[in-house]
C-alpha cells in the first residue's frame, strides 16, 4: 500500500525521505514525524521522481529557496536550460519551478524527473495550452486534469494550482478598483478562463479529482494566490484576503484526503504589513508552510528587485514563511539570463539565511560565527571557506589586493586595519603606521 508522507507520518510510520531530511535539519525524525503529522512541514517527493534529494518546507525548518527555470519562446534548447538548472543548484537553490510555456514541455519536464536532485514544481494550467494545442477558450475541465495526471506521472513534486478564486472574484476585482488587478500568470489564466467560458473555476469545483490523482503520486499542493498584490497600494486588500480564506477551507480538504500541501503567498506588500501577512496565513491556514514570492517591499527599483524582493523575504522568513521564491534583477523587465539567476539566488540565500538566524533555527549562526573568528585572525583563506559565494569574496580582495607592505589586511584601509591594530595593541606589539 502507497502512503503519502502525511499519510505515512499520521499512522506513525517513519519514511525513508523523513530520515534524510531530519538528518539535513538536525533533528529528531520523531519531532519531524509530528510536524509533518500536522500538516506544518511538507516533504515534496513524488514517488516518481527517482533523482531527488528531499527536503522538508516548514515550521523549525531552515527556509529554503526556490527558483524558477524553464523553456520560453525566447530559449528553446533543453540542454542550455539544464545546465541553468545545475548552477542554479551549485549556487543553493533547494527546488526548482519549471515553467516552462514552449515546445515539447514533456521533454524538459522529465529530464528534470531523472536528472535533478532538488524538488520539482510546475504550475499545469500553463502547460494544459501546450499539451493540448487549445487555446484557453476551449479547453475544458477534464484537459486541465489530464495535464496534472501528466504531470505527476513524471515525478513532479509540487504543482501550483489557482483554487482559491471564483467566479465571485470577477465582480470582485471589477468593483473593488485594484490598481494592477491579478498579476498572477495562474490566476490570470484561470480568471480568463472564467469570463469566457461563464463557468466556475475548475480548480476549484473539481478539487476533490486533483486530491485523488495528488494522492496517488504523494504531489503536494502548492494552493496559488491569484489575488497576490502584484504593487503596494494592492497588499492585504479584500481580493487577497478572501482569497486567503478559501485556501484555508482547501488546506483542510486536502488533509483529510492526505495530501501535503502549502500555500503562496503575496508579492509586493510594505514592510510595515509582512509580520501581519504572515501570521493571517498561519492562522487562516492553520500552520501551512508558507510559500512567499519576495514580497518586494517597493514598487520602483527595477534592476534591483532581487533587493527588493530580498529584503522582504528575509523579514517573511523571520516571521514564518518556509520557502522562498527568488527574484532576480530581471523581474518586471525580461527572461532573466545566467548572471540574472546567480544574482537572485545569492539574494535569496542571504534572506533564507538571515531569517534563519533571526527565527532560531539550531546551529543556523554557527558559519557566521566561524568568519567572525577568521576576521579576527585575518585569516583570509578561511573567510573565504566561510562565504556563501567564496569565488566572488576571492576575486574582489585579489583584484584590489593592498600594498606588501600591509598584505595581511585589505585595501580598504591598509596599515588602518581597526582588526590589525586591535590585535597589536592587545598583544603588546608596536603599531606602525605611517
Ligand atoms: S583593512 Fe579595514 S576592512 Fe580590511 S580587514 Fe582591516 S578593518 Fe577590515
Amino acid at each position: 500500500m502507497f502512503y503519502t508522507q502525511l499519510q505515512a507520518a499520521r499512522q506513525g510510520l517513519i519514511t525513508p525521505q523523513m530520515k534524510v531530511v531530519a538528518e539535513k535539519e538536525q533533528m529528531s525524525v520523531e519531532a519531524l514525524r509530528e510536524l509533518v503529522a500536522k500538516g506544518h512541514v511538507v516533504i515534496p517527493c513524488n514517488k516518481n521522481h527517482t533523482s531527488i534529494n528531499p527536503e522538508g518546507i516548514g515550521k523549525a525548518l531552515r527556509t529554503k529557496i526556490n527558483v524558477n527555470l524553464g523553456t520560453s519562446k525566447d530559449c528553446m534548447d533543453y540542454q542550455v536550460e539544464m545546465e541553468k538548472v545545475n548552477q542554479a543548484i551549485a549556487w543553493g537553490a533547494e527546488s526548482i519551478m519549471d515553467l516552462s510555456t514552449h515546445g515539447d514541455t514533456a521533454i524538459f519536464r522529465r529530464m528534470l524527473g531523472k536528472e535533478c536532485t532538488t524538488m520539482v514544481g510546475t504550475v499545469p494550467i500553463y502547460d494544459s495550452v501546450i499539451h493540448h494545442q487549445k487555446d484557453l477558450a476551449f479547453l475544458t475541465h477534464e484537459d486541465f486534469l489530464s495535464t496534472i495526471r501528466l504531470h505527476a506521472e513524471d515525478g513532479v513534486d509540487f504543482i501550483t494550482i489557482h483554487c482559491g478564486i471564483t467566479r465571485k472574484t470577477i465582480q470582485q476585482i471589477k468593483e473593488v478598483g485594484r490598481k494592477l488587478n491579478i498579476v498572477s500568470r495562474g490566476g490570470s489564466l484561470v480568471f480568463a478562463w472564467m469570463s469566457m467560458t461563464g463557468k466556475e473555476n475548475p480548480f476549484y469545483e473539481y478539487f476533490d479529482d486533483i486530491l485523488d490523482i495528488c494522492a496517488e503520486y504523494d504531489v503536494t499542493i502548492s494552493l496559488g494566490d491569484a489575488c497576490r498584490p502584484g504593487c503596494l497600494a494592492d497588499a492585504t486588500d479584500i481580493c487577497q484576503i478572501e482569497e486567503l480564506i478559501r485556501l484555508g477551507e482547501l488546506v483542510r480538504r486536502a488533509r483529510q484526503r492526505g495530501v501535503q500541501v502549502m500555500i503562496e503567498g503575496p508579492g509586493h506588500v510594505p514592510l510595515n504589513q509582512i509580520q501581519a501577512n504572515m501570521e493571517i496565513e498561519q492562522t487562516l491556514c492553520e500552520g501551512a508552510p508558507f510559500y512567499v514570492l519576495g514580497p518586494l517591499v517597493t514598487d520602483i527599483a527595477p534592476g534591483y528587485d532581487h533587493i527588493t524582493a530580498a529584503i522582504g523575504g528575509a523579514v517573511a522568513g523571520m516571521h514564518g514563511a518556509s520557502f522562498l521564491c527568488y527574484v532576480t534583477p530581471a523581474e518586471h523587465l525580461a527572461l532573466p539570463n545566467v548572471d540574472d539567476v546567480k544574482e537572485g539566488i545569492m539574494a535569496f540565500k542571504i534572506a533564507a539565511h538571515a531569517a534563519d538566524i533571526a527565527k532560531g533555527i539550531p546551529r543556523a549562526r554557527d558559519r557566521d560565527d566561524r568568519m567572525a573568528e577568521a576576521r579576527q585572525r585575518l585569516d583570509w583563506e578561511a573567510q573565504y571557506s566561510c562565504a556563501m559565494d567564496p569565488e566572488k569574496a576571492r576575486a574582489i580582495r585579489e583584484s584590489r589586493a593592498p600594498g606588501s607592505e600591509h598584505s595581511e589586511t585589505c585595501s580598504m584601509c591598509g596599515k588602518f586595519c581597526a582588526v590589525r591594530s586591535i590585535n597589536k595593541a592587545l598583544a603588546e606589539d608596536y603599531i606602525d603606521i605611517i
